[in-house]
Order: C-alpha cells, then sequence, then structure tokens
C-alpha cells in the first residue's frame, strides 16, 4: 500500500512538475553539437535553431552536415559552422572544441551525444569493439569537455551529456554500450560534484532516454525487443530543456525516473520482468 501510495504521489508531482526552462535564454546562445548529422543529434540542433542559438554541428559526414545546417538557417538559427570529425581519433575532440571557440567566440553549451555503431547482440568475445566504442563513446566525451570547461566557465555554461537507460539498469544484449554509458554516469555526476565544491559555475545535465525511434535503434532492436519507441523530436527537446535549466538529470520518457527507483527496490524481481521483454532463442 505504501508502494502504490508512493508512486501515485510521484506520478502526480511528476505531471506537475514544471522546469526552470527559459526559451528566451537560448536566443544568441552558443551551442557545440556532437552526432548532430542525424537522430536525436540533429533533432537537438533543430529545437537550438528555433530558439535562436548560434552553433556548430559536427559528425563524421560532411555532406549530411551541410544540409542539417541549412536547415537550421532557415529555422532560425542565428550562425552555424560544422566540422567533420571521427570521434574514434583521440585528436579530434580538442581540434572540434578550438574550432568552435574560434567560430562562436566561446561557449555556452556543449552537447555530448554521438555513439559509435551499437551492435545490440549477445556478447561475442570482441575485447577490441569494446576498445573502441570506449573510445567513442567515452573517452571522447570526456576529452570535449576537458576542452571545453574554461570557455564554459567563463560563461556560466552547461555541459549536457545524453545516456540511456542502460546506463543506470544494465539491459541484455548492451554489453559494452552499457559500459560506456554507465562509465558517462560515473564520470559526469563524480565532475559535477567537483564543480559545485570548487564553486565554478557550469552545470553538469546527464539525459537518461529509454528507446528512442530513431533510424538507427528501430534497425538494430528490430524483433528482438518488445518495448515502444517514442519520438526523437520530443526526447531532443526534453534534453534541451533539461540543458537550459540546469537539471541535473532528466529522464524520457519521464516515469524512467519511476522505474529506476523501483527497480533499486526490487532489483531481483525487476530484472525478471526486464528480460521478458527481450526475444532470446537459445543456440
Ligand atoms: P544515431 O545513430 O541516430 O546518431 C549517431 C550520431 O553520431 C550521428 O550523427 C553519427 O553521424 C554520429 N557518429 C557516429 N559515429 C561517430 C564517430 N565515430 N565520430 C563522430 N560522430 C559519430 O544515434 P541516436 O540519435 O539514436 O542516439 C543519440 C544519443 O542518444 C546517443 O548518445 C545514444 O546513446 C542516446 N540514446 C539513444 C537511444 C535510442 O533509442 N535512439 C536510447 C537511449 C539513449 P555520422 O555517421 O555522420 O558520424
Amino acid at each position: 500500500k505504501v508502494l502504490c501510495a508512493t508512486g501515485v504521489v510521484a506520478g502526480i508531482i511528476t505531471f506537475f512538475w514544471k522546469d526552470d526552462f527559459n526559451p528566451e535564454s537560448l536566443s544568441g546562445a552558443r551551442v557545440l553539437v556532437t552526432g548532430a548529422s542525424a537522430g536525436i543529434g540533429e533533432q537537438i540542433a533543430y529545437h537550438y535553431a528555433r530558439f535562436g542559438a548560434e552553433m556548430v554541428l559536427t559528425a563524421r559526414r560532411e555532406a549530411v552536415l551541410q544540409k542539417v545546417m541549412e536547415k537550421c538557417l532557415t529555422l532560425g538559427a542565428k550562425k552555424v559552422f560544422y566540422i567533420p570529425a571521427d570521434m574514434s581519433s583521440p585528436s579530434e575532440p580538442e581540434k572540434v572544441v578550438q574550432f568552435a571557440v574560434q567560430k562562436l567566440g566561446g561557449l555556452d553549451y556543449l552537447v555530448l551525444n554521438h555513439i559509435g555503431t551499437n551492435r545490440f547482440q549477445e556478447w561475442t568475445g570482441d575485447v577490441e569493439y569494446t576498445r573502441w566504442l570506449m573510445q567513442v563513446n567515452f573517452l571522447s566525451y570526456v576529452a570535449l569537455a576537458t576542452a571545453a570547461l574554461p570557455t564554459l566557465e567563463k560563461n556560466r555554461g552547461a555541459l549536457v551529456v545524453v545516456s540511456s537507460l542502460t546506463g543506470r539498469m544494465p539491459t541484455p544484449f548492451t554489453t559494452s554500450y552499457s559500459a560506456t554509458k554507465f562509465a558517462l554516469d560515473g564520470f559526469f555526476s563524480s565532475l559535477r560534484h567537483e564543480l559545485i565544491m570548487q564553486k565554478r559555475d557550469v552545470s553538469v545535465t546527464l539525459c537518461i532516454l529509454g528507446l528512442i525511434d530513431t533510424d538507427s535503434a528501430l534497425e538494430y532492436t528490430r524483433g528482438k525487443v518488445h518495448i515502444s519507441a517514442s519520438p526523437a523530436p520530443e526526447a531532443a527537446l526534453a534534453i534541451v530543456r533539461g540543458g537550459a535549466a540546469r537539471a541535473h538529470e532528466i529522464f524520457y520518457p519521464r516515469w524512467l525516473q519511476q522505474l529506476c527507483r523501483l527497480w533499486a527496490l526490487f532489483p531481483s524481481s525487476g530484472n525478471h520482468v526486464l528480460r521478458t521483454f527481450y526475444n532470446y532463442s537459445s543456440p
């Protein structure tokens, strides 16, 4: 009964909860978005554009970045530049931040969103793939944030880190991916403590997302999960709002927050139920 009542109260608070989002604060804001050529990152770029931000977009594919840049300009972005970069190369993060600072004269937001190809399959023992994914999904985030911290600190800026439910609650078929997302939580939540203790005014927003209907996610989960995907534009807006409100964490869809709390209370039965959402046929 107590649990049920807690759930109802939490649901009501969530329903009526308003964040401190002020859309005008994003007009003229200087933003660097990674993984901006497709999926959620592309939608993040369009939201910032509608709010009148100045942006640098990055990903690997130049032709696609060019198209996203053109659309951002039609949507209302004040300035847009792009820089193609492969985040599996350790020298790229610093180059990208330098480019953004030079083009925009500083940064107010760094949105870390890109990921390397996710296999969504059982563990096959490919240690090299895990090493590569750690570089793309985790170490490049650390390097980008480190290079951007001085300019973010000067501008009372914000670090926005896109993570996943599987970075809070391990799920099947995501061994390496889940490891990179847990690493992000550990690093950036620890960094947040230090920034607060040092009174350095840079916020850190960790974004915990459920399944989102991007082409890549629908492709790699097809036939493997019984979970419906939420819309990428809404996920992107939740991320942009959370960063602007300087929230420590955002969950999208919002009910994921209650799910994580329930799972922490009842991990064993939670894991049992979780496995029923995944298709597994033994060899
Ligand atoms: P997509 O696969 O749709 O997009 C990935 C982006 O990263 C693309 O812009 C891609 O562009 C870029 N990218 C890929 N490899 C590299 C690389 N080596 N170097 C630099 N950029 C690269 O991903 P989603 O939009 O689905 O996911 C975005 C974020 O949301 C990720 O952090 C993901 O973990 C998180 N998330 C997504 C969920 C989902 O269901 N979609 C669920 C939970 C979290 P290009 O190919 O041009 O390099």
